[in-house]
């Protein structure tokens, strides 16, 4: 039996990884974790038959305890409780599906109590990823990744030496957008933006996606999973999602993986790795494929992927500024209080306001976070 902790188990990526639970009899979850979608967590918790749960708020741990009270099942709750999920000791491996900073913590704490890690939470490494890759090989612990790309990456250097890897081709779908000009992005509304053409995610994400900060986050998170510069990361607009990414070799060969569009894949491959297990659905169909096609992004357009660069570049907190000023503007955009392009905007003008730390601790990434919240906050109180 292998044991899992899902952190975000009521999520677009903790549904899916309990529907592999389901495919796989030699999979348990010991522990789960939400922040407000407590019905959901009841179901899961009736059929999953976790010992320990965590909820975001007190008033819902209070009432999740009293419908439970007839139950061994132990409620926790706020940032205690998912560094308690994180931790459980019957856990062998953590997913981290949690979406955000937030999830910073828990990892770390999961990392020191040698738990494997899921990783799908990608602005955990974005943000701390100098602080979490030493640590994970300090403690001996595997960092898998979930991210679709980063698990194509990490397939295609299966069996090939790092120091062969000329470069890293991280494909990205365009978005509900490419193709579009600046002008035509200035009306689009959240419904728009959340209109995705091949994945169905969560709602950040899904945002993130469509002004391509997504693929800027992904940069940096395979900057620090795959131990490479910046420089040899090279981003290719592939609007159908089937290559989901490759790794070119010193020799040009390229090697990648593809499949349909499909998160249940990578998670699969991250929980049972090196093992390779069978997976429900469709499969791909080169004959019904047709075309594959390759672009170069717009960087002018979607100028919150050339930011990612920058903040890459400048290094220290500026990729905390970068993941921190976005969380906050995509949450202003999903509640239609400011427009599309001003998430890029507010990047833009945090990572000029808040001051540079050229090599942050634990906390100077959450005090970067907290400065850049206020800063978006007073410009748009
Ligand atoms: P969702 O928004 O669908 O789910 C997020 C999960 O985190 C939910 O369970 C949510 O709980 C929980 N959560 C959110 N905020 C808090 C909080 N403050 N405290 C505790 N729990 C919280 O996100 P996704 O599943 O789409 O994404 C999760 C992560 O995976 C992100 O980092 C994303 O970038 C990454 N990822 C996602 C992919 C996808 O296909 N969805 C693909 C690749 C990466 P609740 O809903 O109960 O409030």
């Amino acid at each position: 039996m292998k044991k899992i902790a899902i952190l975000g188990s009521t999520g677009s990526i903790g549904t899916q990884t309990l529907s592999i639970v389901d495919e796989n009899p030699d999979l348990c979850v010991t522990a789960l974790s939400c922040g407000k979608n407590i019905e959901l967590l009841k179901q899961q918790i009736k059929k999953y038959k976790p010992h320990l749960v965590s909820v975001s708020d007190e008033e819902d741990a209070k009432k999740l305890i009293d419908s439970l009270k007839d139950t061994d099942v132990r409620v926790v709750y706020g940032m205690d409780g998912l560094i308690e999920v994180a931790t459980d000791e019957e856990a062998d491996m953590v997913v981290t599906a949690i979406v955000g900073m937030v999830g910073i913590r828990p990892t770390i704490a999961a990392i020191q109590a040698k738990k494997d890690i899921a990783l799908a939470n990608k602005e955990t490494l974005v943000t701390a990823g100098h602080l979490i890759m030493p640590m994970a090989k300090e403690y001996g612990v595997k960092i898998l990744p979930v991210d679709s790309e980063h698990s194509a990456i990490f397939q295609s250097l299966q069996g090939n030496p790092q120091k062969a890897v000329e470069k890293i081709l991280l494909t990205a779908s365009g978005g509900p957008f490419r193709g579009k000009t600046y002008e035509e992005l200035e009306h689009v509304t959240v419904e728009d933006a959340l209109k995705h053409p091949n994945w169905s995610m969560g709602k950040k994400i899904t945002i993130d996606s469509a002004t391509m900060v997504n693929k800027g986050l992904e940069v940096m998170e395979a900057k620090w999973l795959f131990d490479i510069p910046i420089s040899r990361i090279q981003v290719t607009v592939h609007p159908q999602s089937i290559l989901h990414s490759a790794v070119e070799y010193k020799d040009g060969a390229i090697i990648g993986q593809m499949g349909t569009p499909d998160m249940r894949l990578p998670i699969l491959y991250a929980l049972f790795y090196p093992e390779r297990r069978s997976l429900s659905g469709e499969k791909l169909d080169l004959f019904d494929l047709g075309q594959l096609t390759f672009e170069k992004p717009d960087f002018e357009t979607f100028f919150g992927l050339q930011l990612a660069f920058d903040a890459a570049n400048a290094g220290g907190n500026m990729p905390t500024v970068y993941n921190a000023a976005n969380e906050r503007a995509v949450a202003l955009f999903l509640d239609k209080k400011i427009r599309f392009l001003e998430i890029p905007e507010l990047i833009a003008s945090s990572m000029s306001e808040v001051d540079y730390i050229k090599d942050p601790s634990l906390e100077d990434i959450l005090q970067t976070e907290q400065m850049t919240y206020d800063f978006i906050n007073r410009l748009k109180s």
